[in-house]
């Protein structure tokens, strides 16, 4: 087997591990398998292992990619994960399936009318920025009840959770514990918070999708070519 697809195999395991230990179903957390910077050979195996989500940063990298391993894997669902331009929101909207870095108005209002416009509509998360970090992308804690709010009035946009990505120096938990309780407040299910040194903490509590990239493909070596893009 490839070192690809025992590591997936490995991560599968102690996502469902960590799912039951705290009585939640295997099944409630969805593992986002991050394969930015990654080309088509280390994919595949993860592809051919059973993998159907997969996250990337960059939308033409993805679009580099995906269509082609799409045509052999129908059934992926693809998720951005990465910052987003509002110039890039209509090939976002054709590409992905879920789109969990939503996190300004002028995004929401591109995301609105290139849905309307192709009558595909992705799953949106709304990304926050738990550690009001400047240089991050997201919505401020402080905010993020006004943004969801116009989302949704003002734009129309259904939203089915929050994502965050914790500050480098910091103890996640904190993050992922202010992360749940805004979604609770507002009654969104989804919460993608976790990646590979804490997605075990984070299932802990609550993530229902956790994006993890190099405990399943490796070390990232070389940024991505296009990494100029804007990239996290
Ligand atoms: C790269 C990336 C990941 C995966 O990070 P790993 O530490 O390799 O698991 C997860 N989420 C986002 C937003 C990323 O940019």
């Amino acid at each position: 087997m490839s070192d690809v697809a025992t590591r997936l195999l490995e991560t599968q395991g102690a996502v469902a591990r960590s799912a039951r230990d705290v009585g939640r179903e295997p099944s409630s957390v969805t593992l986002v398998a991050v394969s930015k910077t990654m080309p088509e050979a280390v994919i595949l195996p993860a592809l051919d292992a059973g993998q159907r989500v997969f996250g990337e940063n960059y939308v033409q990298e993805a679009k580099a990619k995906w269509p082609a391993l799409r045509e052999r894997f129908p059934d992926v669902e693809l998720h951005m994960i990465g910052p987003l331009q509002s110039n890039k929101a209509r090939e976002a909207v054709e590409l992905f399936d879920v789109i969990q870095s939503l996190d300004r108005e002028s995004l929401a209002k591109e995301l609105a009318r290139e849905i309307a416009r192709c009558g595909r509509a992705p799953r949106l998360f709304v990304q926050v920025n738990t550690g009001d970090e400047p240089q991050k992308g997201g919505v401020s804690p402080s905010k993020i009840d006004a943004f969801l709010d116009t989302c949704r009035v003002h734009h129309g946009l259904e939203i089915e959770g929050l994502m965050c990505i914790p500050p480098a120096q910091d103890q996640p938990s904190p993050h992922f514990g202010l992360l749940a309780k805004i979604a609770a407040r507002h009654g969104l299910s989804g919460l993608s918070m976790g990646m590979s040194a804490d997605y075990e903490a984070a299932i802990q509590l609550g993530a229902t999708h956790v994006r993890v990239g190099s405990a399943i493909f490796g070390a990232r070596s070389t940024p991505s070519p296009l990494a100029g893009e804007g990239g996290a």
